[in-house]
Parts: C-alpha cells; structure tokens; sequence
C-alpha cells in the first residue's frame, strides 16, 4: 500500500504538468483538498490517503528547494536533504498546527483559511461574526447550543412552552464581515503574498486581509462591525415526556443565520431537569423513602404512598425490615421511546411510637417477652 503510494509521482498527484507555477500548483491543491479533506470525508480511510498524498506533492512542490531536488531525484529527495523534510509521518504535526492556526500560522502554501475558508470557514474564523474570511459560497450558520431548564414536574408530563432566549447572531445586514469590502489592494484579491526568504520566495497570507483577499472598508451600520448582532426570540418548545438531564432538544433552522444566503443552524437546547424535594429521579426510575410503622412492617399492611402519577397503593408484606425496598411497577416516568414507563422504589423507614400508652406499653411487654430471636446472635457480643 505505502509502496504503491510512493510510486505515484507529485505532479500526476496534483493532476498538473511538470512545469506548473506556484499559482497552479495551489489551485490545483485547494480543488483537491476540498475533495478529500476528512472533515469532508468522515471515516473514508482511502479519501484520507489521497488528502495527505495531495498535501505531500502540495508542500514539496510549492518549496522551490524541495521541488528542484524532487526535479533531480525523484521520490529520493527527501534523501538530499538535510533537514526540514516534509514526510507523511509529519502529517498529523501539520494538522494540528493548521487546525489551531486559525488563517495566521501557516505559511507555505497559504494559511488555513486560503485554502478552507469558504468550506471551513467556521475553524479559520473562530466564531460566529469574527471571521473574515469572506465567503461567496452560501454557508448553513452555527448551531447554537443553550440550557434548557425545566422543572422535574414538566420533565416528566411534558410541556409545550414558549422560552425567550437572547442569542449572539450573524449580522444579516454585512454577512458577518462587518462592514462593506473592496478587493484587497495589497494582494489584489488573491489572499497570498511573496516574500523574500534567502534565496527563495515564500507565499504567505495577505497580512492586509489576513489571507481573504477582501479589505473592510466601513463599518456597518447594523452591527458597529463586529459582525454581532445579539437577537431576542420567543421561540416555542415542546417538551417531550420523560426527558431528563443531559438530552438535547433540537430545534431546525433556529440558530444563527447563515452567510452569504445560507441557511440557519440550529438552536440545541440541552435539559436540565430540576430537582424534586421528595423523588429522586435515576433515569427513568423513581426513588422515595416512606416512614412505615413498625406494627405495619411487622403484621403486613398496605398503605398510601406519594408517586410521581399520584397516590399509589403499597402492599407491605409482613415481616418487611427496615431499608428494605419495595417496587411500584409502571409507576415510574414515561420513556421517551414510548416504551412504557419506569418503575418506582419505596424504601421503607421503620418508625417506632414516641410515647407509648400505659397499655401499649403492656401489650409490647408481651411481644417482647415472645421475641426469644436474638437479632445480635451473630455479633461478637
Ligand atoms: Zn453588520
Ligand atoms: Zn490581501
């Protein structure tokens, strides 16, 4: 596999001749990466090899150094050289360094955003309103995520409620940019710049317009060009039954409005179900401690018990021991697959008379002299 990679020479990788300027070169590399950068291509082992092949010929034949060893030797270039090669084990390094470049770190071959602005545009900008980079392309906004909370009642029956909620949006007005924009006069719109490194020419990013090949030249109106508007809606949530901590309610086409025409994301509204004084929610089982008499626990007896559908009977079976747990089945919270509901458990805490009758106290004088089990037989005392 790497052998056959490596027999695939540069510039059939690049799909250009042998005599392709930088400018070329580049065109070609932004039209192939698009194609097969895994962000685009999740998971596509293949689409991953040829994205790091194509980046591999892109960084070699974009140094002239590298490019005229690569000429004279082939494949065996790297063997020229002394230091400073590019190889593919050096891939994940140029990731990294291109993923927290945002449009400024990277040099040769132009920065992230050059290449990815109009599809990455979100990465090379770093959020809503702050990138510069200027998109002719329709791009879908950012999801906007925010805490929903809701009280444990309406966790579990449900709800339909209209929430307001102020959120960070795209200036619709300037796209996000932040105000009007002309073609950058520094780079003439081509986002890219040479200088001079020793004996070679390097292309940088426009530091002008930081690589977009657009320069702003007002401020908009709308936004005061942060390309930030901050919006208030009321937006109307259904709650569904039995959602619980952690759950994301999505809601299409209500987060941040999109650049260049494109559509919103979406609002993700993330639950947080309250706390209840008596239940204690574990998924979608209850938990409730009930105080039962210890003549109950002892005879049997069945008795009312709080739940989260309403009083419910409880059958306490004779002989029951204090912290036992009894289940209530179904009478837990509604599963959200529509399977059912959970189940709730009693525990039981035993509770003896505070003050006993003259004659409760003879009566329990019987028992007491009945009860010839001793409970502490198997303690060392
Ligand atoms: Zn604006
Ligand atoms: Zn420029």
């Amino acid at each position: 596999m790497l052998a056959m990679e490596q027999a695939r020479d540069f510039y059939d990788v690049l799909g250009v001749s042998r005599t392709a300027s930088d400018k070329d070169l580049r065109k070609a590399y932004k039209r192939l990466a698009r194609k097969y950068h895994p962000d685009v291509n999740p998971g596509d082992a293949e689409a991953e090899r040829r994205f790091k092949e194509i980046t591999e010929a892109h960084n070699v034949l974009t140094d002239a150094d590298k490019r005229r060893k690569y000429d004279q030797f082939g494949r065996a270039y790297q063997h020229a050289q002394q230091s400073g090669q590019w190889t593919s084990g050096d891939f994940d390094d140029f990731l990294r360094h291109w993923g927290g470049a945002g449009g400024t770190g990277f040099t040769v071959g132009g920065s992230f955003s050059d290449v990815f602005g109009d599809l990455f545009g979100r990465a090379a900008g770093g959020g809503v309103g702050r990138t510069r980079v200027e998109t002719r392309a329709p791009r879908q906004g950012e999801n906007i995520e925010h805490e929903l909370q809701i009280p444990f009642d309406e966790a579990i029956s449900g709800a339909q409620k209209a929430i307001s909620l102020t959120i960070s949006d795209r200036c619709t007005t300037c796209d996000g940019i932040g105000g009007p924009t002309q073609t950058c006069s520094e780079c003439g719109g081509s986002g890219v710049s040479r200088q001079a490194s020793g004996p070679f020419s390097l292309s940088v990013s426009c530091p002008s317009c930081q690589g977009t090949g657009r320069q702003v030249t007002g401020r908009c109106q709308e936004c005061g060009g942060s390309g930030e508007v901050l919006r208030s809606r009321r937006i109307n949530v259904r709650i569904p039954p039995g959602v619980d901590t952690g759950k994301r309610i999505v809601l299409r086409g209500e987060g941040a409005a999109g650049a260049g025409g494109g559509p919103r994301g979406d609002l993700i509204l993330r639950a947080k179900v309250g706390e209840h004084p008596l239940f204690k929610r574990r998924g979608y089982d209850v938990d409730v401690e009930v105080p039962v008499k210890f003549t109950e626990a002892a005879l049997g007896a069945e008795i009312d018990v709080p739940s989260v559908r309403g009083t419910a009977k409880l059958k306490i079976p004779a002989g029951t021991k204090n912290g036992q747990v009894l289940r209530l089945r179904g009478m837990g919270i509604p599963r959200m697959d529509g399977s059912g509901r959970g189940d709730q458990f009693v525990k039981v805490r035993l509770v003896t008379p505070g003050k006993l009758t003259r004659e409760q106290r003879q009566w329990l004088e019987k028992v007491a002299e009945q009860w010839t089990e001793d409970p502490r037989k198997d303690l060392p005392v």
